[in-house]
């Protein structure tokens, strides 16, 4: 038995060692509460937890395009074609599920009915970006003109509001309907505009004072992973189609993906300190949770019941019924990758610890992971749809708006869409909410009264996230077995399984 505990101990190392992270995490925090340290030490503390961070980001780029583009070009079109359909059913199915739970949640609990508790930020003449204009930024966002540039931004509809008069001009740029500053000068802009003009028509000098408003596109900070999600699978596809001429390609970008991989062994090592301050760090920033009480805190209540119940048991029931092997012990193997999550925010900066979870301890087919994360990681974000659903409608309930089935089907709809659309980035679902929220008539200057609890809620809708897209690897890997065996007997597999 002295043996069985050391063998449990190595093979269970760096999974202990993460829990006692956090554990150790957590009592820290608490610990450091009472000091009420300054922003700026609560900075220098963290500190081990934004260089985690920041391995982990320095990472996901060139494993995306490495494991998409030999992922995809070592599969012949057959095996791709079904991984992909099958791929795209579970994260539709899934995700309408999550929309589903958090529709019936919300409605059950009614976090929202009462008396509106909170402030609200008022009086912006904020221009919200259209749910249309969110949707062509998605599918502006699949193709980057600049792939370069793609690395580091992603499109966004910008609504530029221009303010002519005879000499003036003025042209201001609202980036998104969180930036209340831009929106406040917008506002006092136009108005000392039309103060002008009328004083200047009292005085029959005619000027005129056009106050325009227009979307156009601009770009935001962050990563288009899915432009790069894009331009990997195709380019992989033709290289796979390149037989004997795009060997060399294969092997640079198979080479490519095996080096980060080596990288990400190294870092995994530095993973629960990180974790450790990732979270202490959080935790004596965070503002007294007592003061969350009355609808925030049943809306904080109906979001985590209902991604308890999708990650607990919705996603694990299906993963049984289709593979028939025990969800549980597939889940087990997955701590580090969930936890990192929780500690993260980011499903992005997660990806170089889930697929090392996935192929190390769970062995899914590295064609399947390579080919299953990076977009998974970009797209399927079950955490983010529920959240999306169960935040739109308390905000109708805390305005006493009844909405009707229509409303609630375009919701789930939206609520879809704003997940794919978010980027695996901390709180990019509080942003894409807008489209959301327009598609309904709510004000979206509401989306203030959940930013107090968004960061703890961003995490734990994370973790689901990354928990989704593990669970989707590995059945997709049992659907598609057949194919992926006959491509084994053909190429004798040598490349992959080394
Ligand atoms: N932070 C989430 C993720 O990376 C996205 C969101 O804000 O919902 O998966």
């Amino acid at each position: 038995t002295k043996e069985s505990v050391k063998g449990f101990l190595r093979r269970n190392l760096f999974v202990l060692l993460t829990i006692a992270a956090v554990a150790l995490g957590v009592m820290l925090g608490f610990a450091l509460r009472p000091h009420n340290l300054t922003l700026r030490e609560i900075k220098y503390f963290a500190f081990p937890g934004e260089l985690l961070m920041r391995m982990l980001q320095m990472l996901v780029l060139p494993l995306i395009v490495s494991s998409l583009v030999t992922g995809i070009s070592s599969l012949d079109s057959k095996a791709s074609g079904k991984m992909g359909m099958w791929a795209v059913v579970y994260y539709m199915v899934t995700t309408l599920i999550a929309v589903f739970i958090g529709i019936v949640i919300v409605i059950v609990i009614k976090p929202g009915k009462g008396h509106r508790d909170s402030p609200v930020v008022s009086g912006s003449t904020i221009e919200p970006v259209q749910a249309a204009d969110a949707f062509l930024d998605l599918i502006r966002n699949m193709f980057p003109p600049n792939l370069v540039e793609a690395c580091f931004k992603q499109y966004k509809t910008v609504y530029k509001k221009t303010i002519y008069t005879k000499n003036v001009t003025v042209t201001l740029n609202l980036t998104d309907s969180l930036n209340a500053t831009e929106a406040a000068v917008a506002a006092n802009m136009s108005r000392v505009l039309q103060t002008i003009q009328v004083v200047l028509q009292l005085l029959w000098i005619s000027v005129n004072t056009v106050v325009e408003t227009i979307p156009v596109s601009g770009s935001s900070n962050g990563v288009n992973a899915l432009g790069l999600v894009v331009f990997s699978m195709c380019f992989g596809l033709v290289i796979g189609s390149m037989k004997q001429q795009g060997q060399a390609l294969r092997d640079f970008f198979d080479c490519l993906n095996e080096a980060i991989m080596r990288l990400v062994a190294i870092i995994i090592w530095y993973a629960p300190v990180g974790i450790l301050f990732l979270i202490a760090g959080k935790i004596v920033e965070m503002k007294n949770l007592a003061e969350v009480g009355g609808q925030l805190g049943m809306y904080t209540v109906s979001v985590i019941v209902g991604l308890l119940i999708h990650g607990l048991f919705v996603l694990p029931l299906l993963y049984f019924l289709v593979t028939r092997k025990n969800p549980y012990t597939f889940i087990a193997g997955l701590l580090q990758a969930l936890i990192t999550a929780l500690g993260t925010s980011s499903s992005s900066a997660t990806l170089p610890i889930t697929f090392r979870c996935l192929e190390e301890n769970n062995r899914v087919d590295k064609r399947v992971t390579r080919f299953i994360l990076p977009v998974g990681a970009t797209i399927n974000m079950d955490g983010t749809a529920l959240y999306e659903a169960v935040a739109a409608i308390f905000i109708a309930q805390v305005n006493d708006m009844e909405l009707n089935f229509g409303q609630i089907l375009t919701i789930s709809i939206t609520a879809t869409a704003a997940s794919i659309g978010a980027a695996g980035i901390p709180q990019a679902g509080l942003v894409t909410m807008v489209i959301v929220l327009t598609s309904v008539g709510l004000p979206t200057e509401d989306i203030t009264l959940i930013i107090a609890v968004d960061w703890f809620l961003d995490r734990l809708r994370t973790t689901t996230n990354v928990l989704g897209d593990s669970l989707g690897a590995g059945i997709v890997e049992h659907l598609s077995r057949q194919e992926l065996q006959s491509q084994d007997v053909e190429v004798g597999n040598s490349v992959i399984e080394e």
